[in-house]
């Protein structure tokens, strides 16, 4: 059984560039699962740094 991080999140987390397998994704709430493998929502997610749009 495998847990990984919905894809999309990591995209726009500030921490993508890091490794990110140590965290504990088995004890992250699962997005979806076709019973073998499970997406979960990363709760060490960061959204990163939009650019200053308010000019
Ligand atoms: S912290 Fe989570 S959401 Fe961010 S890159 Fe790592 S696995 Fe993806």
């Amino acid at each position: 059984m495998t847990h990984r991080p919905k894809g999309s999140m990591c995209m726009s987390c500030e921490r993508r560039l890091a490794r990110c397998d140590h965290l504990p994704f088995r004890e992250m709430p699962v997005l979806r699962t076709d019973g073998t493998d499970f997406m979960v929502r990363c709760t060490y997610y960061v959204r990163e740094k939009q650019e200053d749009r308010t000019r």
